[in-house]
């Protein structure tokens, strides 16, 4: 005899194999009933329809242009007002040689670069930013600032989204990461310290970007002070605006680190969530986006190899990509190192599944079986 939970795993199960989009309990039921080794063979099965044993990952560089920022949310340990002495901005000639170096050192594909809200940078810094490494590195995927960036130079230069996201394209800019996306819902952004409708702000920005054709990553950051209804409307929030354009490429769920932070000095967030839960939104994010966001990323960042290797076996099909000057994650007191593609293509073969480099667009460039 089916029991009552089986029949509503299977109803989900076939629902989801059927690219069908989840309802919002059938997601809490999925977060907070259903057993991880089930979530774990639905999400394997949809992603090996998706993309088979094939995990991909980029020759990437993270790079912090500045660390000033005026936002000053109290889940980051990253942030500086810009009186500390460890305050920095770098010019656009440092940065672009700093690509340079890295290019030169290990052939970068794609440069993930964003900074703080920093009051002072006009909109010509970042045109001259991307036009400067454009010139000095013209083969790197520019993949760089959060809404929160763009939405402040809008706002500072007294122009529309659009006009912005139009000018630093056409200097350079390629694909937006998707930063700053945390948890939508008004009420977990206010104890976050985001701004207010700041949750609204990153779609309103993504969509834009997605309408006049520059393709953006997601994400989510989960283990603080959401609930499961809260990352069920998450996730479903993106669905909706990925039906209108199709223009996210990725998402990657990121479990909060509360080392340094606010939360965690003020006792709101004192632990990490534990890799259960880590598994359990990579194998969920990977059920609910299912092929309408094809590429979920495993997040090793915040999670180290071994979990990077496991989170592929829960439904993720993206490494991400190597590491090599990355100051977010640090500044948590947790230390990433850095990773080289040896390493990525090592770990992916480890657990047989069969490595492929990608470009900051996902268009395959290798396979490496
Ligand atoms: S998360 Fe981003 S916007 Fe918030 S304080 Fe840190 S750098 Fe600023």
């Amino acid at each position: 005899m089916i029991t009552v939970e089986e029949n509503q795993i299977n109803v989900i199960s076939n629902k989801a194999t059927n690219g069908g989009i989840l309802d919002r309990d059938e997601i809490v039921y999925l977060y907070d009933e259903v057993d991880i080794k089930d979530l774990a063979i639905l999400a394997r099965k949809i992603t090996d329809s998706i993309t088979g044993r094939q995990v991909s990952f980029v020759s990437n560089m993270i790079l912090n242009y500045t660390n000033i920022c005026n936002v000053r949310c109290n889940f980051c340990a990253f942030y500086r007002t810009g009186s500390e002495e460890d305050s920095y901005t770098m010019s656009p000639i440092d940065v672009a040689k700093r690509v340079k170096l890295f290019n030169d050192n290990y052939g970068i594909r794609q440069l993930l670069i964003q900074g703080g809200v920093n009051p002072e940078l006009e909109l010509d810094y970042y045109t001259d930013l991307f036009k400067t490494i454009k010139e000095m590195v013209p083969q790197v995927g520019i993949n760089g600032l959060s809404t929160s960036e763009i939405s402040f130079i809008a706002r500072k230069e007294k122009m529309s989204v659009e006009d912005v996201l139009v000018a630093l394209r056409e200097s350079g800019l390629e694909t937006i990461p998707g930063a700053g996306a945390e948890i939508f819902s008004n009420d977990v952004r206010k104890i976050l310290r985001r701004p207010p409708r700041s949750g609204q702000q990153w779609l309103d920005v993504m969509e834009t970007a997605h309408r006049i054709g520059i393709q953006t990553s997601s994400t989510m950051m989960f283990g603080h002070v959401e609930n499961s209804y809260h990352r069920a409307d998450h996730l479903l929030a993106l669905l909706e605006l990925q039906k209108k354009y199709n223009g996210f490429l990725s998402f990657t769920p990121w479990n909060f680190e509360p080392g340094n932070t606010e939360l965690e000095r003020e006792g709101l967030v004192t632990e990490r969530v534990g890799g259960e839960e880590v598994l359990r939104n990579i194998a969920i994010s990977r059920i609910v986006l299912n092929r309408h966001i094809p590429i979920i990323q495993s997040s090793w960042l915040t999670n180290g190899v071994e979990m990077g290797q496991i989170a592929l076996m829960f439904g993720a099909n993206d490494w991400g990509g190597t590491i090599y000057d990355e100051r977010v994650i640090p500044a948590t007191g947790k230390q990433v190192g850095n990773l080289r593609k040896d390493t990525i293509i090592r770990s992916i073969k480890n657990i047989g599944m069969i490595p492929v480099e990608r470009d900051n667009r996902y268009k395959i460039i290798e396979t490496n079986s």
